[in-house]
This record gives C-alpha cells, structure tokens and sequence, in this order.
C-alpha cells in the first residue's frame, strides 16, 4: 500500500467508491468522472504504479482482471454491442492515477480510436 495514492485507499476500503466486485486481489468500481455510460476501473489491491513497472510475476494477476472484466462485461449486458478496455501508461497516454487500473468502457458507441 501506497500511503497517498488513492486506489490504494479505496482498495483498502480507507476511501469510497462505488464497488461493483472484489476479491482476494482486486476491486471493480465506477469511475467517478465516467466518459462512457458503463464506466468501470479494475484495480489490483497491490499498489503497482503502471505497466511499465509491471514484474513478470504479475502476470497471472493481469490475467485475472482482464477476465473480470469481461465478467462485469457480462453483467452489464454489454457483451452483444461490445465494450473497450484500456489501459493508460504513463504522460502520452494521459495516465493521472499512478496505480495500474484497466478501465471498462461501454454501453454506447465509444468513438474509434484512430
Ligand atoms: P487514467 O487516466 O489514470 O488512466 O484514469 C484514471 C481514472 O480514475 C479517471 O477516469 C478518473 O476519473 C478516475 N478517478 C480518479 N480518482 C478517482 C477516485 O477517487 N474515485 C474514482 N471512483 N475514480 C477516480
Ligand atoms: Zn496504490
């Protein structure tokens, strides 16, 4: 756990959120500035600061929130229309929580992405 980082906090129920699902090792909540209709961050309950700082031995964790986002996917009925995934990794990407998170994105057209 960081002290100042916030998704440490939520992760640790020491700050809200809006909690949609959580185990052992992660946290699913609802952004709170949502740029989609369905707008949900999954978050590791270890503080890891980004991919870039991402070790090898995290790789089953990864794995683990991209299927819980497809889970929560499901659930929201998001999965005839489709839904994005993201992750934001560093200053070119427009990264402002230092604390890897995976944002799931849907419930409307989302634009393209090039
Ligand atoms: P990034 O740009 O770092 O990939 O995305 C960070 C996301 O976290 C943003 O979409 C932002 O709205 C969201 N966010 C930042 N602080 C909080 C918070 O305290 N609570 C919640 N629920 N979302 C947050
Ligand atoms: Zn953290």
């Amino acid at each position: 756990m960081a002290d100042e980082c916030i998704f440490c906090k939520i992760a640790s129920g020491k700050s809200p959120a809006n909690i949609e699902y959580q185990d052992k090792d992660m946290v699913a909540f609802w952004d709170v500035n949502p740029k989609a209709k369905i707008h949900i961050l999954i978050v590791p309950k270890k503080h890891i600061s980004s991919v870039v700082t991402l070790e090898r031995t995290d790789e089953k964790l990864v794995g683990e929130m991209v299927l819980a986002a497809r889970q929560l996917a499901r659930d929201k009925g998001l999965e005839d229309d489709g839904y994005r995934l993201v992750i934001n990794a560093g200053k070119h990407a427009g990264q402002v929580v230092e604390h890897l998170h995976l944002h799931l994105m849907g419930g409307g057209p989302l634009g393209s992405m090039g």
